[in-house]
């Protein structure tokens, strides 16, 4: 198994190699299936590994992990921001942005900036641009405006059509790991939908809104009184996004591009927050999926 690691590491590290002298050779095409490919290894390597399932296990495997990053001799506060991770972990919560800045790695020499790249880099001289973000997920920059109305005016009929046939008594019985029913996928894409309407409302109505973080996956176990039925809860979700997508396609174009301050993940424009929630719903739709086989 290590021997197959070590050979791995070894494959990445030519592969990527190669990538950046083809690059310098102008040969873009080649590089880009070079990367791909070391991209796709990375995570098929990264699946075959077990890793915790408890928090308090994952904020020890992220301790350790700051730790041998030192020996790599990555820059301080990249170590440092990951023990503030794993401090937040054990603790239960998020880290916010101001504690888990956005790092930046510069694309010629791998040294990393954490927040806004303002200087050259010190090492190789790369301009600020060069550097590379890493955003918390991909779903910021998933979609551009156009793309982006037309996935949230679809997913609706997506949900719809994955429940169709399904009775009421089938959507609230939970699998047998213990997961999500039915219900609670599409309690929680009608959460999700009522607090990027509330966003939508105030990248309306402020220049720069703060948008509070929201734990929104944990209230999709929450139980009212009065449960409504699942048809009801699709039947909310469906009606808030016809108001959200009215709202967005009246609204000036440049207003895709108002910037808030998230406290999770810091400055996002109305497109990225927008982009944010339309990927995320269409991750949750594999799972309604399997729970109707
Ligand atoms: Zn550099």
């Amino acid at each position: 198994m290590i021997g197959e690691a070590s050979h791995r590491q070894d494959t990445l590290c030519r592969l990527l190699a190669l990538a950046a002298r083809l690059e310098d050779e102008g040969q873009y095409n080649i590089a880009k299936l070079l990367r791909a490919a070391a991209d796709a290894i990375t995570r098929r390597g990264a699946r075959q590994l077990a890793t915790s399932a408890a928090s308090e296990a994952l904020a020890v495997e992220v301790a350790q992990a700051a730790d041998r990053l030192v020996g790599f001799g990555l820059e301080e506060g990249l170590v440092e921001a990951f023990r503030r991770g794993a401090t937040a972990l054990a603790e239960g919560r998020i880290p916010l942005i101001d504690e888990t800045p956005h790092p930046h790695v510069c694309r010629t020499c791998g040294h990393v900036v954490m927040g806004e790249v303002t200087e050259q880099c010190p090492t190789c001289g790369a301009r600020p641009g060069a550097f590379q973000r890493f955003m918390p997920n991909y779903w910021f920059d998933a979609l551009e405006p156009l793309a982006l109305l037309e996935t949230l005016r679809r997913t609706p009929d997506e949900v719809d059509a994955l429940l169709a046939g399904l009775s009421e008594d089938a959507m609230n019985c939970p699998p047998e790991d213990g997961g999500w029913a039915v219900r609670n996928v599409v309690t929680h894409l009608r959460d999700a939908q009522q607090v990027f309407a509330y966003r939508v409302d105030l990248f309306l109505a402020e220049e720069h809104p703060l948008l509070e973080m929201k734990a929104v996956w944990t209230w999709a176990a929450r139980e009212e009184e009065h449960p409504p039925t699942v048809a009801e809860i699709f039947a909310a979700y469906r009606v808030s996004r016809g108001d959200t997508l009215a709202k967005l396609e009246a609204m000036p174009l440049t207003f895709w591009w108002r910037t808030g301050w998230h406290q999770e993940f810091g400055a996002v424009t109305l497109r990225q927050q927008a982009s944010y929630f339309a990927a995320h719903e269409l991750t949750h739709l594999p799972q309604i999926e399997q729970l109707r086989q």
